[in-house]
Order: C-alpha cells, then structure tokens, then sequence
C-alpha cells in the first residue's frame, strides 16, 4: 500500500515537472484506471489500455483545453507547423505534448518573424525550435532550463545541412535538439574545457547522453545570419551561445550574444534566445 502510494506520488511528480499539468491528468484519470485494472483480468491488456487511455487523455488536454487556458496567463503557442507565413515548427512533438512550447506574443511573434527571414534568405531553411515554456505562472520553471520561467525564453536548434549537399536537414540532430555540439577546433577558445576544469561536470553532459544522427553540417552562413537577425530585432535582449561559435560567425561585436556561465550547458547545440 505505502509502496503504490510512493509510485503513484513519484509518477504524479514527474508529470507535473515535465509537462506542468500532466501531474493533473494524471489525477483525473485515476480512478478510470482503477476500473479498468479491475474489469480487464489480462495484465498486459489492461496497461495497454490504460496507457492508451491517459496518452488519450494528455493529448486532448495539451491540444484542445490547455491552449486557451493559457491565453488567460499571457502565454501562447508557438506553431505546430510550418507554413509559408512563419516556416516555424517543433523540432519534436514531445514539446508539444509536454506543454513546452508556450511563450508570450512578442516572443512567438519574433521567432515566426525570424523563421520567415531565414526562409526568404535561405530558401527551403525551417526554423524549429526546442524548449520554450510552460502555459501557466511566471517563476515556475521548465527544467532542467531554469531561465524558462516567464515565456520571454526558448531555445532553437541550429540550422543544419545534409552532409555535403546543399539541402537542409528537416530534422533534429538528437532525439531532442540537445547534446550535438558543433565544437572549438584549432586555436578556439575552449570554454567547455576550461568549465569541466573548473568541475562543472553539467556542463558538456547532454553531449554523453544523446544519441546522435551522423551527416549534420552545421551551415554557418545560415547560423550567423539567423543570430544577426535575432539581435538586430529590438524586443531581444539576450542570445546565449558558445564563446567560439561566437567568434567563428563573427559576431564579436554583438553585445547581445553572451555567455551563459559554467554553471548552464554547452550552447553550440541550440541557440538560447530572450526578451
Ligand atoms: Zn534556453
């Protein structure tokens, strides 16, 4: 009994960190559940049925109900396509699903501002973008990014080509956009090392983790004018990269292109991007 009381706690835990109202959901479908593993005598039947059930359950929450909810906190949705208007979409749908892509206006208007840019300049280029925020209060933060507490912040992937080819990549380099780095090289500041140094393990720990696609080319005419665009644009304040990425798509001169600190992750996987 205090053992299922623990796992139901744990499980309630995890959902409202990861996706905010998932803790919710899961409450909700509760006692459903409970019916269900009561009349369905085959056990693995009965969990597909439940698992069917709550992912039912979660999606129409964070497609249909959460969405105007929000607008009542000052968030919206970022895209859940592209179009030609605004080439701006999730790099995976887990973002979606998690309530992880909600900001405040200017901020998705920006980013579709940007994507169109970046499509106008580079044709067939899409802008995807990674974490951004939670639909509801400011201060509760989307971990692990614990900036992303106030819809003025999100996270984009780098745009990537094809190996050799001039097409672009159309999906993320990792299962989540995190932990491809495209890192210092010759006589680059290496600010990942000088921050494992300092023994900030965090630091490069997305890179250990994730499995990686081989065949991305990180296409630093199409980086640097995506960053240029950002930081000319006025509501930006902040784009947090790494110091040699800094350097290499010359951008010394940026003062909104900052450092983010050891105490972060390594920023030559994504861009950080904030009002
Ligand atoms: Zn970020």
């Amino acid at each position: 009994m205090l053992f299922r009381l623990l796992r139901r706690s744990l499980l309630f835990a995890v959902l409202t960190i990861t996706s905010q109202v998932g803790g919710l959901v899961y409450l909700i479908y509760y006692p459903l559940g409970r019916r269900i593993a009561g009349k369905v005598k085959n056990a693995w039947l009965s969990r597909l049925t439940r698992l069917a059930i709550f992912s039912g359950l979660m999606l129409l929450t964070s497609l249909v109900i959460v969405p105007p909810l929000a607008r009542q906190f000052g968030r919206v949705p970022l895209p859940l396509s592209a179009n030609s208007e605004h080439p701006l979409r999730p790099g995976s749908w887990f973002f979606v699903v998690a309530n992880r892509h909600y900001v405040k206006s200017p901020l998705a208007d920006l980013l579709k501002e940007t994507a169109n840019q970046l499509a106008l300049k580079y044709s067939g280029a899409e802008l995807l973008y990674l974490d951004a925020g939670f639909p509801f209060f400011t201060g509760f933060p989307l971990l692990p990014h614990l900036s992303h507490d106030d819809g003025e912040k999100a996270d984009l992937a780098f745009v990537y080509r094809k190996g050799d080819s001039p097409q672009w990549q159309t999906s993320l380099a990792t299962l989540l956009g995190y932990g491809f780095y495209t890192g210092p090289r010759g006589e680059e500041f290496d600010m990942p090392e000088r921050c494992a140094s300092q023994g900030y393990w965090q630091y490069d720990l997305l890179g250990k983790m994730a499995f990686k696609h081989p065949d991305y080319t990180f296409d630093e005419a199409a980086n640097t004018y995506l960053i240029r665009t950002l930081v000319r644009d006025k509501r930006v304040r902040k784009v947090f990269i790494e110091p040699h990425l800094k350097t290499r798509l010359g951008l010394s001169e940026r003062a909104k292109v900052r450092f983010h600190g050891c105490r972060a992750v390594r920023h030559d996987d994504h861009i950080h991007v904030e009002l």
